[in-house]
């Protein structure tokens, strides 16, 4: 399994409860929470320590690149220990009873008010920010250096401008619109105006809408930290970047010439980059459907990496078993807002992401990870996730007649004011006939 190799290269996971100036990131014997120390909030903080017993801090190896995890993988782990000698790993074992439990949707990251905080020199923070039904990350390289990728719809810009002063932004060094969907890249307007950016990132498709119109405006608009305008730049596969020393920026896709004719073009030709550094890696895949990762595929790229930003929100078309098994994530994280009208994520990208440690924008908010020297990746959240998500467990709902989509397998009352287009209904005589099918409620089916 390879843990003899993760363990030597210290290669672990830990939850942080939070991230303060004094603590030593990525120390597991620090992250058992501080005494109330520094509460200004309170909430989740005040939380007596022994009632926190599944939030203490757990170290879990991150699966050696190459290698499917498998059912076996704590026993081998546990021997790993035995013929190692890292002190500090066996004490955090031993804080945590019992191996740590890896469902899709129990999630064990303790919330954390101040889990937006700034990076401190020499970590690399990526911060997925919730930016309701949308995308947004936030990557600051251990030199400080920024990069935005994404910024939800236009009206997240503001609450997007002050998260990102709360993690100490003053510039932006690359701003990225992985495509130009207005989930995507609306809130960017607002950031544009808000701070100097020195590059945007584009794919360059011609698309028609009002959103990337005034997107385009406000790049215009914007100014530099050289005091000039940014730097537009149209992106592809193979440009490679060094934002950082020891730190690897690699654009994987789109490629040229950009894909047409696919359901989404502009999903499809989204810009899809990982990110290495000493003791982990990010995959961000944009919105990137099935024939985009066909195109990937045929570049052989390296798309294995310890956390994966789920493409399309986790739509059942962002996600397949076979992209999964290339990019062999430990943590997925997807970018969602609670109740969307699409049904994201789909049950089907969850069912895929069993035993995974899996984050979502709509039940944890703000996701914070970072990675220290000590190659040990601290994950913070803003919110406390539900056990389980109550959307998954409702019994169908007695309404009678419901009209599903056939796209989205999402389905309506009748009298739901976001029905789907006359072509892609599809009729059920109940919920219990829709929900058999694999359709998803939609929030007009409870009363919303
Ligand atoms: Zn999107
Ligand atoms: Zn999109």
């Amino acid at each position: 399994m390879g843990f003899n190799k993760a363990m030597r290269s210290g290669i672990t996971l830990t939850n942080a409860t939070r991230f303060t100036k004094t603590q030593r990131i990525g120390d597991p014997l620090l992250q058992v929470p501080p005494a109330r120390r520094g509460n200004r909030t309170g909430a989740p903080r005040s939380v007596p320590l022994a009632k926190r017993g599944n939030l203490r801090p757990r170290s879990v190896p991150l699966a050696k690149r190459g290698e499917p995890e498998g059912g076996g993988q704590f026993a081998n782990f546990a021997r790993a220990l035995g013929t190692s000698l890292l002190t500090i790993l066996i004490l955090a074992l031993v804080a945590c009873s019992a191996p740590p439990k890896r469902t899709a949707t129990a999630p064990t990251a303790p919330a954390s008010p101040t889990a937006l905080e700034p990076a401190p020199q020499g970590v690399l923070q990526v911060a997925f920010l919730d930016v309701g039904q949308g995308d947004s990350a936030l990557i600051t390289f251990p030199n400080g250096k920024t990069m935005l990728i994404d910024g939800g719809e236009t009206s997240e810009g503001i609450a997007l401008v002050g998260k990102l002063r709360r993690l100490g932004v003053q510039q932006i060094d690359w701003l990225v619109a992985t495509h130009p969907h207005s989930d995507h890249i609306g809130g960017l307007i607002q950031v544009l105006k808000a701070f100097p950016v020195a590059e945007v990132w584009d794919i360059g498709m011609p698309f028609e809408s009002p959103v990337y119109r005034d997107f385009l405006l406000a790049v215009r608009g914007a100014r530099s930290p050289d005091g000039k305008r940014p730097k537009f730049r149209v992106v592809r596969r193979g440009l490679t970047l060094e934002p950082a020393p020891n730190v690897r920026l690699s654009v994987l896709a789109p490629s040229e010439p950009l894909l047409t004719g696919t359901r989404s073009d502009p999903n499809n030709n989204s810009i899809v980059l990982r990110v290495d550094a000493p003791g982990g890696s990010f995959l961000f895949t944009g919105d990137l459907e099935r024939e985009g990762r066909a195109r990937l595929y045929t570049t052989r790229p390296n798309l294995r990496a310890d956390v994966l930003k789920v493409a399309h929100h986790g739509a059942e078309n962002g996600t397949d078993r076979a992209f999964l098994s290339r990019v062999n994530p430990t943590v997925a994280v997807i970018p969602v807002g609670a109740g969307n009208r699409y049904g994201h994520p789909h049950r089907e990208t969850l069912a895929l992401l069993q035993g995974r440690r899996v984050y979502r924008t709509d039940l944890h908010g703000d996701i914070v990870m970072r990675l220290g020297a000590d190659k040990k990746l601290q994950i913070a959240t803003t919110r406390v996730a539900p056990t389980q998500p109550t959307a998954q467990t409702k019994p169908a709902p007695a309404v009678g007649v419901v009209i599903g989509n056939r796209n989205s397998k999402v389905y309506h009352r009748p009298d739901c004011r976001g029905l789907p287009k006359p072509q892609n209904q599809v009729r059920f005589r109940s919920a219990q006939e829709a929900e058999q099918a694999g359709y998803r409620p939609h929030t007009c089916v409870y009363g919303e």
